[in-house]
């Protein structure tokens, strides 16, 4: 059933002040409306930085263990809301019901790991090199903090950046894509109803130029968590650092998977089956690039063209589908557009390749599983993300080999290999240019109390999860106590 959903703006449910909505369809059934949203603009938006600016002087001062209760208690909410959050989820971006399920729960594991932070967020103390005076860091707060999320992670992605930087003593302004709007409003009713006050949340839905602009460029807004493509991401940073913003930046991937001669094959297969086609190809972790030695090449691949072949597409909430549509026409478009790309650059198309119709798949932006073989490295499919399902297989001789071509993108997010011997294991982890590297296992499946990210063009070296995502939403500072009751001047009057 389609509802009327709302800005949550200092404390009230409210409309664009334009008055202007946007429509929420399910990819899978272009009938199904899944809800209308308001369109919104800077004006919304500077209203939303004050509230949160305001709401600021009295967070911040809130114990972050009592911040990291709240935090606690959403994670519960989170629980209870569990499934009825992971069909809305199916309904408006179409991953299958398993699928949303697990991005639901990543959201509970990061509320919990995140409270729990609440009660850590250590500074540390050193020594001072004059007596009686003692050193310490601690961390503070920063302010205000603009959140722009993408779409394939509703829920997981908004709560990997929301819950640490409530935690840390930040306020919110947050603007989820326009391709999962309602997911990110029931978040925000989570958090209200684990106790965040009014003005210390708000979201403001609307597009990336209208709404997730003017937040950038918002003076009064400290702090930038941004996870999305590396043109955007670009875009921001070069606005942030004009500002001097601290900006986290979590961007593209063109990930691959190494199989060694001597790997177990079937569980290769089973590997990127999960990593390349999961979540319809759609995660910035994704296996796009499979890269197989040459004597398990007819084996592994005789296997998984069968296995793709087999996989059943169709709307995420029926529990036997196993894999959902894209997410919408222009990036249906997009990935056709690659498929072109492969051929004219002359790869072997092995399977797949063009829209999937029939039946109720004619009411979706369904599209077949794709592999392409005889892919050369230096071919456009080979270099650049997709983001669809679409798998690049390159064929090689000599580990180093593999390297080469694994390391030969731009990009710098997940990695694997698949192998038995040791040593060509712990090689691939010091060798592979990324943020991410799995041994004996896919590309994709972060867990929320590890640091996540890429280097190369993937971000500008922050790390989301874990820790390292309260060290970006805290800053540093240093505090000297002297005891001494005299005046003592640093390296003028150290003993020496
Ligand atoms: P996108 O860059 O088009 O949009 C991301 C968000 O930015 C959306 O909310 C969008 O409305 C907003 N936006 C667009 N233009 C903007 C602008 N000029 N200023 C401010 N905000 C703007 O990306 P997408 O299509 O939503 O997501 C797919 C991309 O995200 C892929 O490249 C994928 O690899 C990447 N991604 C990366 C990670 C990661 O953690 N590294 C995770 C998921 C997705």
């Amino acid at each position: 059933m389609s509802k009327e959903y709302k800005n949550y703006i200092a404390g009230e449910w409210c409309d664009a002040q334009s008055g202007k909505r946007f429509e929420n369809r399910n990819p899978a059934d272009w009938d199904e409306l899944v809800g209308t949203f308001p369109d919104s603009n800077s004006d919304d938006v500077n209203k939303a930085v004050a509230a949160a600016n305001e709401s600021y002087k009295e967070w911040s001062l809130v114990p972050a263990p009592i911040r990291g209760n709240m935090i606690q208690k959403a994670g519960d909410i989170l629980v209870a809301r569990k499934e009825e959050i992971a069909e809305l989820m199916t309904r408006e971006m179409g991953k299958v019901l398993t699928e949303t399920r697990g991005d639901t729960q990543e959201g509970i594991d990061t509320a919990y790991y995140s409270a729990s932070e609440g009660r850590r967020m250590f500074g540390h103390t050193a020594p001072s090199e004059l007596r009686e005076k003692i050193n310490m860091v601690i961390r503070r707060s920063i302010g205000t903090a603009g959140i722009i999320s993408p779409w394939n992670f509703p829920l997981a992605i908004p709560t990997w950046k929301i819950f640490p930087a409530l935690t840390s003593g930040n306020t919110v302004v947050f603007k989820p894509a326009s391709d999962t709007p309602a997911t990110a409003t029931v978040f925000v009713e989570v958090l209200l109803e684990a106790g965040i006050p009014p003005g210390v949340i708000n979201i403001v839905h609307g597009g990336g130029s209208t709404v997730g602009n003017p937040i950038v460029e918002h003076p009064d807004i400290n702090i930038i968590s941004f996870t999305g493509s590396s043109a955007v991401g670009k875009l921001i940073a070069s606005s942030g650092g004009r500002d001097l913003k601290r900006v986290s930046l979590e961007l593209g991937g063109k990930n691959a998977q190494i199989v060694m001669d001597d790997a177990d094959v079937d569980l290769a297969v089973e590997g990127v089956l999960w990593g390349a086609f999961g979540t319809t190809g759609q995660r910035c972790t994704a296996t796009s690039r499979l890269i197989v030695q040459e004597g398990v090449y007819d084996k592994m691949m005789g296997q998984l063209i069968e296995r793709v072949d087999a996989l059943k597409l169709g709307n995420g909430l029926d529990e036997s589908v196993d894999v959902g549509p894209i997410v919408n026409e222009e990036q249906r478009k997009s990935v056709h557009d690659y498929i072109e790309i492969g051929k004219a650059e002359g790869a072997k198309l092995s399977i797949g390749g063009e829209n999937a119709t029939g039946g109720e798949l004619d009411k979706g932006w369904f599209y077949k599983p794709t592999l392409f073989e005889d892919v050369d490295p230096e071919m456009r499919i080979a270099k650049e993300e997709i983001f669809g399902p679409v798998l690049s297989v390159l064929k090689f001789k000599t580990y180093d080999e593999a390297i080469d071509i694994c390391n030969n993108v731009d990009y710098g997010l997940s990695s694997s290999i698949f192998t038995k011997n040791v040593n060509h294991a712990f090689k691939a982890v010091q060798d592979i240019e990324a943020g991410i590297t799995y041994v004996n296992g896919p590309t994709i499946g972060a867990e929320c109390h590890m640091p996540f990210g890429g280097c190369k063009d993937t971000g500008n070296g922050h790390r989301e999860g874990g820790s390292s995502a309260f060290d970006f939403f805290t800053e540093e500072k240093t505090v000297y106590i002297d005891f001494s009751g005299k005046l003592q001047r640093a390296q003028i009057d150290t003993e020496q």
